[in-house]
């Protein structure tokens, strides 16, 4: 059997540079140290800091008075970050700045008098802080049934955002179709997927037509991660998400000649090496590593770990 070693995969600019803060705030602050949400959705990553000191919390009331606190690299709405300050505790900012960038444009199209169309998943961390960063509800849409589903008249000045971590192509679709409900919806100026996303998309869907089947390492509430082997099965390809080799069934990849192996942008290359090396021993299988395309993105840490 062949592995097909995808690339650009794993790690990307803001999940380096959030999970670099959080080592240095603990070298530098000291633990108990308290992260709000996840630092990244791998939970891997997440065990390994518990296991260092970090304390994650999804409510700013379990922090206490004067605490050390972490923003994830998801980002939060304004109404947490002033309740983080009401209570006194010292932030460090770890929020990708490519979030951050969809926030801000929030922020512009609800000045400018729109009404804001966010695509994206429900519930998803990065979702519930960007539909916090304007006083106007926005209107969530995660299908194209649900454009169909908006009571906004034909009329209405609106704008759209993305999640920064969804499928290209359902996005594309989405959009479209917002398009043709409301000609008149703008965009922001540089599309909100972000590059990384795009990349591990790009770079999987250019290499399936080579494999039978797919492997994706990443944890199971990343939307990358889970949108990647959307992206594999809809290309017409079996596709498992792992979180690590422990949760490979060989079965799988039983009379398959190729198997195409990608990580989400949480996913540490250790899960990588450690799930490859599984299927070498496994199935006497020889390695390609496969590069789509080269990056070379890095985000500054947060000023007060630097
Ligand atoms: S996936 Fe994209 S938006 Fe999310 S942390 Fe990485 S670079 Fe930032």
């Amino acid at each position: 059997m062949r592995i097909l070693l995808a690339a650009p995969r794993g790690f990307c600019a803001g999940v380096n540079m959030a999970v670099e803060a959080l080592d240095r705030a603990i070298a530098l602050l000291g633990t108990p140290l308290y992260v709000y949400h996840e630092i990244v959705h791998n939970r891997h990553v997440v065990d390994d800091f518990r296991a260092k000191g970090a304390i994650f919390v999804d409510d700013i009331e379990q922090v206490p008075v004067g605490a050390n606190l972490m923003y994830s690299a998801h980002g939060v709405s304004p109404a947490i970050h002033e309740a983080a300050l009401r209570r006194g505790l010292k932030v460090i900012d770890a929020t990708c700045p490519l979030v951050r960038k969809v926030h801000l444009e929030a922020a512009r199209f609800a000045r400018l008098g729109y009404t804001i169309v966010l695509v994206g998943h429900r519930g998803h961390d990065e979702v519930i802080g960007t539909m916090g960063q304007v006083a106007e509800p926005m209107h969530l849409v995660e299908s194209v049934e649900d454009v169909d589903q908006l009571d906004l008249p034909a009329s209405a000045k609106i704008a759209y955002l993305t999640q920064t971590t969804l499928s290209v192509d359902d996005a594309n679709q989405i959009i479209e179709r917002l398009r043709v409900r409301y000609p008149q919806a703008l965009g922001a100026a540089k599309e909100d997927i972000c590059y990384a996303t795009q990349n591990r998309q790009e770079a999987l869907k250019r290499l399936l037509p080579k494999a039978d089947v797919v492997l994706v390492i990443g944890s199971r509430n990343s939307s990358n991660s889970t949108r990647l082997a959307e992206v594999a099965q809809e290309g017409g390809r079996p596709a498992y998400l792992v979180d690590h080799a422990g949760e490979i069934d060989d079965g799988w990849f039983r009379g398959k000649q190729a198997v195409l192996v990608t990580a989400g942008a949480s996913a540490p290359e250790a899960l990588v090496s450690e799930c490859v090396n599984r299927l070498r021993q496994r199935f006497d299988a020889s390695v390609e590593e496969h590069t789509v395309r080269h990056e070379d993105v890095e985000f500054a840490l947060p000023l007060e770990v630097r």
